[in-house]
């Protein structure tokens, strides 16, 4: 019908918004229902940056910016590109949009053509291939379970790699698995894809400053210079200064491909919002202490997370280097019968299950692309994650 176009008949309603939705309606009900779904920090966006994007607008700078930035953010993403990841960047090499997600879809909207192959590791955060899919493209994915870290090894992205791939999508720390690569394990991969020189590189790096532990970040383009000219790298604001909703995101590559990225942006929105660019000047050139802070905040949830699920038999959870997600293995559950005597077939069977008995709101790993696994997001208050613990180890150990 006339709301069906063909490239959006591949995309589906995401689990992730049916699962808000079933706990919304219970909240309504009267349940205390715990969400612990959201891809968000809960902490405010700092005092200083939101007095930046004030006083932008007290300043009048609320007219179109240039195409994919303005001079003055462009120049503070190369000081922090070349600062914190010893990357050498010209204006000319940064691209500025509306959150990560829209660099992502320039970028493969202005590369993809129907049948291009972009190799996706699984689990990954869906819109990657759901981009992928609106450019007629084809995600190939990779499968990385639990043991051997949710990272792709060289071996299977060797196998992966046909004369159609045209990008490999890494993204480290990863949404949802907390995964992340040191540099070790990334230099494996490297001499895979110097090898393939058709094969081109985006690593989504949002998740950088949320680390754990003596993990030390690093970026593929500082690695492997030689490479440079076929890497994306993809960041941003919103993670790490609690900036989801000023939609602020950058890339950084070949001139070539920042041009073909402004065109399409060119063509959507124009530009990022002037007001949400001038705060993101602030919150990279600003004083940035407050991150270690609230880093040691989310790993103190994400031990007591950990935890409380490896506590549980049937469950095994691993430890995360980053992000704010544990990604932990239901297996030993599938078979097992809930009191009411159903079935638990699968991690969506699970999580349905923990949200009508228990009131949890977490996310099924078929939504990532790999089962048999859940999400939680330990983005929430450190009461709560207590509460939801005490609650899904209740409500796995009914199960017989
Ligand atoms: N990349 C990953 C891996 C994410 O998990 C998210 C948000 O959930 C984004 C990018 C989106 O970032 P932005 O809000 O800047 O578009």
């Amino acid at each position: 019908g006339f709301f069906r176009a063909n490239r959006i008949a591949k995309l589906s309603v995401s689990e992730i918004i049916k699962i808000s939705t079933r706990a919304r309606e219970l909240r309504a009900e009267g349940k205390p229902v715990i969400i612990l779904g959201a891809g968000e920090p809960d902490f405010d966006t700092p005092e200083h940056v939101k007095q930046a994007g004030i006083a932008a607008i007290n300043a009048g700078q609320t007219k179109y910016t240039p195409l994919d930035g303005t001079p003055e953010l462009k120049q503070a993403i190369c000081d922090k590109l070349s600062r914190e990841n010893e990357l050498d960047y010209q204006p000319a090499n940064i691209s500025v949009s509306a959150g990560a997600k829209q660099v992502l879809f320039n970028a493969f909207m202005a590369t993809i053509n129907p049948g291009d192959e972009v190799i996706i590791p699984t689990p990954f955060w869906t819109t990657y291939a759901d981009i992928v899919e609106v450019c007629g493209g084809e995600p190939v994915l990779v499968k990385c379970p639990g043991e051997k870290g949710f990272r792709l090894q060289a071996d299977q992205l060797e196998a992966a790699i046909t004369p159609k791939t045209k990008w490999l999508m890494l993204n480290s720390p990863s949404n949802p698995s907390g995964a992340a690569y040191s540099a070790e394990e990334l230099k494996p991969l490297l001499a895979v894809l110097a090898r393939n020189p058709h094969v081109w590189l985006v690593c989504d790096d949002i998740y950088e400053h949320i680390t754990y532990d003596d993990f030390e970040f690093v970026t593929p383009a500082q690695l492997a210079p030689e490479l440079r000219d076929r890497i994306l790298v993809v960041n941003g604001v919103s993670k790490s200064h609690a900036m989801t909703g000023w939609r602020i995101g950058y890339g950084a590559g070949p001139v070539e491909l920042i041009k073909a990225m402004a065109v399409m942006q060119s063509q959507s929105t124009s530009c990022a919002s002037s007001v949400s660019q001038a705060a993101a000047i602030e919150a990279l050139n600003g004083d940035n202490s407050f991150l270690e802070e609230r880093r040691l905040s989310f790993q103190e949830r994400r031990d007591l997370v950990v935890a409380g699920l490896n506590e549980i038999d049937g469950v095994t959870c691993r430890v995360p280097e980053g992000a704010f997600y544990t990604f932990a293995s239901c297996e030993g559950l599938i078979g097992k019968t809930t009191p009411s005597g159903k079935t638990i077939e699968s991690d969506s069977d699970f999580c349905r299950y923990i949200l009508e008995e228990s009131h949890v709101a977490i996310v099924p790993g078929s939504a990532f692309g790999l089962s048999p696994y859940f999400r939680i997001s330990y983005a929430a208050a450190k009461s709560e994650l207590v509460e939801a613990i005490s609650r899904i180890q209740k409500a796995a150990s009914a199960l017989t």
